[in-house]
């Protein structure tokens, strides 16, 4: 058993204080909480979604006095964070990278038990690349026929590229910055700003096989230099040793049975002034206030009858997310035999491969692949016979000491993944300034809360911006 978790913010409304608040007086005729409680039918809040954007509101409006109901469409919490449990490595489909300046993360996982270990010694040294038909280690790389560039650009390695060009002469002034207005004239694709700065075209095609992007064309320059900022501030990495998800589990053990899995959401409305919502089964519920955490693409699924402006109806319907899908294999250790490093760059279509290492041993005990963009797209067209047939082909052409010698798991698309969409926004240039203001905008009754609109990175972005709209939302119903 771990201790409550305490909430973050600066919330300290009290119980009452809470009730007057969200306009329970509405709901019930002037009940508030304690005996009259159990006369009222509704919850206070409805939380749409338990990924760590959602947990993190109820459990911040249950600390103020609230009650919250999370209607989630998983049978699990989490979201984006999936680790399989049941695998050696506690292999991770979605987060792993904990930053050291995630202090919310580190807090609540700190209060849940729940170790954070430096990823620097699980972390693999040196790079075997596979570009052009060839494989070879990554020191060869600037002398090797398979490098097709040329002039300084052959001493980089493809991984490397889009920092070479990007990573100096940052304009923004703080991370934080990225999506202000101020920075409008900046907002140009990454390709665009990879020719301004001299990058070949055969530089671009390196960029476009693996980067964190669908396509350089298609997000904005600032998105990565907002990246690249947060990490070059990042003193360390860590990550969850009973893996990501345990952290949401924890969270979500906290909200016990406010917590609704298979609830899909299909409809939100807001009706004299309060949220409605409608679920795939025909259930309705109503509340004073509503959080919406669901990711942009799955949010486009569900019928709004919302009071929105013209800009988050727009980015609602075209908001793109990076498509990811990760891979999962079992080895023997092949690596042994060629004495290449295990950690893999290439232009196949497994792109990038990483160790999975035992958690007890610390031993390799298998690959992880992690396919964006269109790749990833390609490998989602496939069905399970022939992504395996492909897989180990693939691994026998980039690696053949690994022929016969791996076997392949299982495989998720966040692409594919109807209650996701993708990995995270992929910011398109020219919008950001526009588009970010929008999605964070309250729409009625409904706040908005979740990776698309959080200030701080990934998880740790998440779980504050899942705080934050909870304290926003106490306060304007306060005033
Ligand atoms: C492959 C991958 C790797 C990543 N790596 C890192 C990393 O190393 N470090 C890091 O900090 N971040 C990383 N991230 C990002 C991080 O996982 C996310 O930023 C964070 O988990 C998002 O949390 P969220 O609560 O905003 O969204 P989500 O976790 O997506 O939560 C939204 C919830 O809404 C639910 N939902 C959707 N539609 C409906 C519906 N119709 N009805 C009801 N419920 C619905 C979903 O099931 C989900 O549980 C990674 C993400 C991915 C996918």
């Amino acid at each position: 058993m771990h201790k409550p978790i305490p909430s973050g913010g600066e919330v300290d409304l009290k119980r009452r204080q809470a009730v007057k608040a969200l306009g329970l007086s509405a709901l019930g005729g002037g009940l508030g909480f304690g005996a009259s409680r159990a006369a009222l039918p509704g919850p206070d809040v409805l939380v749409l979604g338990a990924g760590l954007a959602g947990l993190a509101a109820a459990r911040q409006l249950a600390a103020a006095g609230a009650l919250p109901l999370v209607l989630e469409a998983r049978e699990r919490p989490g979201g984006r964070t999936f680790t399989r449990f049941d695998l050696p490595d506690r292999a991770e489909f979605g987060a792993v990278e904990i930053g050291d300046s995630y202090a919310r993360i580190h807090a609540l996982a700190g209060v849940c038990g729940l170790e954070i270990a430096p990823m620097k010694g699980s972390r693999p040294t040196g790079l075997t690349l596979h570009v052009n038909g060839q494989t070879l280690a990554a020191d060869d790389w600037p002398e090797s026929p398979a490098n097709p560039l040329a002039g300084t650009e052959r001493q980089v390695l493809p991984n490397r590229l889009e920092a070479h060009y990007l990573a100096s002469d940052i304009p923004l002034p703080r991370a934080a910055d990225w999506d202000l207005p101020t920075m409008r004239s900046d907002d140009r694709s990454i390709t665009a700003e990879l020719r301004a700065r001299g990058a070949s075209e055969e530089s671009l095609r390196l960029v476009n096989v693996a980067g964190n992007h669908n396509h350089s064309d298609a997000m904005s320059v600032l998105r990565w230099w907002r990246s690249a900022l947060l990490f070059s501030q990042e003193t360390g990495v860590g990550r969850l040793v009973a893996g990501t998800g345990a952290l949401a589990r924890c969270m979500a053990a906290e909200l016990g049975s406010a917590v609704r899995y298979g609830s899909v959401v299909t409809a939100i409305s807001s009706e004299n002034g309060f949220a409605k919502v409608r679920l795939t089964n025909g259930a309705e519920f109503r509340a004073p206030r509503c959080i919406c955490t669901l990711p942009l693409p799955a949010l486009r699924k569900v019928r709004l009858k919302l009071p929105l402006d013209a800009t988050l109806r727009r980015v609602i319907s075209e908001a793109a997310y990076t498509q990811v899908t990760v891979a999962l294999f079992d080895a023997d250790p092949f690596w042994e035999e060629d004495g290449l490093a295990t950690a893999m760059w290439t232009d196949s279509p497994l792109e990038r491969l990483f160790p999975r290492t035992h958690a007890e041993t610390g031993e390799c005990i298998g690959f992880k692949a992690f396919v964006n963009g269109a790749g990833a797209a390609a490998l989602d067209d496939l069905d399970e016979a022939t992504f395996k047939d492909l897989a180990l082909a693939t691994f026998a052409k980039i690696r053949p000491s690994s022929a016969g010698r791996v076997r392949y798991l299982a495989r998720h698309s966040w692409g594919a993944d109807p209650f996701a969409g993708g990995a995270y926004a992929a910011w398109p240039p020219g919008q950001v300034a526009q588009w970010r203001a929008a999605v964070r905008r309250p729409a009625g009754p409904i706040h908005f809360a979740g990776e698309h609109t959080a200030a701080a990175p990934g998880l740790e972005g998440a779980i504050r911006s899942g705080e934050d709209a909870a304290e926003a939302l106490l306060q304007a119903a306060a005033s």
